[in-house]
């Protein structure tokens, strides 16, 4: 039989501490860098931790079941909350958003809080890099909508073109057909390039490498392929079951010959490598053999309201609780400089069978 693991309300789940809110803060000047000199640059926000998938690596059934408890709609940060953190961390410089979860999709009135933000202007009068990253399920329905409210770019998780092998990883018998048809329906409402991720395990989905390969070569849209990750402590990792990006790049070298292609920023997460006969390009994160903290510039929210400043963390820092306390912009801007100016993490360059031992916050509460 299998053992149930129990946790304690969500609530109460992950530690969080209440930020440093310095007495004076300083003005921010639209750049903020951390300990180790990297630039707050990227956020990140879960805006829900409820997902209709189980994805074996990330959700998997025995812990998610019908008796965990999700987050009551109360402890949500609400759209204008969202809205007010993001332009404090914008004044301090940061330019992408991502919206994740669990499943953004299923957050009710989604693309309210796309139009708001796609309202705000960056340090320099841009407007913000707003993308969203969704499991496509329900986006043949709202592609439409969403690039109406604004977002620029999106990415969309799919493990395997074989029906069989993505029902089992996404463990709830969900057909790829309607992810793929989900994809259509996005670049037919404008969104030219879409990302594609597939997380590979080996043994599991990674027959399905160059078929995926294979599949969106020319058609515009970006698959890349990501490491197999220790995020959280449910989903059973062993370093057995990655399959290094190397070993990847071969495989698809071999039937469609590669050449690497330059990064198109500083902290850029995937390396890029393009078809030799011009058929567009794939890319590949290699969080376990090649960690890249040296210039990591995301911060990650919360589905409650909780600063991460690195995907494995063990705390967060609980933004939430000085917002409902009244705290004025001034104030939020120093205490968000306080934390990331304090930020030294660098979990995938000393992880190790030390680290493993670390308890660790769950991807679909902070985000992919
Ligand atoms: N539900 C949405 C989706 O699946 O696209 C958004 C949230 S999901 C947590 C964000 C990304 O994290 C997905 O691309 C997913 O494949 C990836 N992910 C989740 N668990 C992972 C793991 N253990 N290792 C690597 N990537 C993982
Ligand atoms: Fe849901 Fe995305 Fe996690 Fe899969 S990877 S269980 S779709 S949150
Ligand atoms: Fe950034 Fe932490 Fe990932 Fe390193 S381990 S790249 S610091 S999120």
């Amino acid at each position: 039989m299998t053992e149930r693991v129990v946790f304690p309300i969500a609530e109460h789940r992950y530690d969080a501490a209440l930020p440093h809110v310095p007495e004076s803060p300083a003005l921010p000047t639209g750049r903020l860098h951390d300990a180790r000199g990297r630039r707050l640059h990227d956020l990140r926000i879960s805006v829900t931790d409820r997902c209709n998938f189980r994805c074996t690596y990330c959700m998997p059934k025995a812990v998610f079941d019908k008796d965990y408890a999700f987050l009551p709609q109360s402890s949500l940060l609400s759209f204008e909350e969202i809205e007010r953190l993001v332009r404090a961390f914008v004044a301090h410089g940061v330019e992408k958003v991502r919206l994740t979860g669990g499943e953004p999709l299923l957050r009710r009135d989604i693309e309210r809080l796309v139009g708001m933000l796609a309202e705000v202007r960056t340090a320099s009068g841009a407007p913000l890099d707003l993308t969203l990253t969704t499991n496509g399920s329900l986006l043949r329905r709202k592609a439409q909508s969403l690039r109406a409210a604004g977002l620029t770019r999106l990415t969309v998780s799919l493990d395997a073109l074989d029906d069989a092998t993505f029902r089992a990883m996404n463990d709830v018998d969900f057909p790829v057909a309607d992810v793929l048809d989900g994809i259509e329906a996005a670049a037919a409402a404008g969104f030219a390039s879409v990302k594609v991720n597939m997380v590979v395990k080996r043994g599991v989905n990674d027959g399905q490498i160059v078929p995926m390969a294979a599949h969106f070569r020319g058609t515009g849209h970006i698959v890349r392929f990501i490491e197999f990750m220790d995020v959280g402590a449910s989903n059973g990792w062993r370093m057995d079951d990655v399959l290094p990006s190397r070993e990847v790049l071969a495989r698809i070298h071999e039937a469609f010959p590669l050449e690497q292609a330059e990064a198109n920023y500083t902290g850029e997460v995937a390396e890029r490598w393009r078809y030799r006969d011009g058929a567009g390009e794939v890319g590949v994160i290699s969080s376990v053999t090649q960690p890249f903290c040296g210039d990591c510039s995301r911060a990650r929210l919360s589905t409650e309201g909780r600063l991460y400043t690195c995907l494995f963390a063990g705390a967060g820092h609980d933004l939430r609780a000085l917002l409902r306390g009244g705290i004025d912009d001034a104030r939020l801007a120093g205490a968000i400089e306080h934390l990331w100016s304090q930020r030294a993490d660098r979990y995938s360059e000393i992880r190790s069978s030390r680290t493993e031992a670390l308890r660790r916050i769950e991807m679909s509460y902070i985000g992919g």
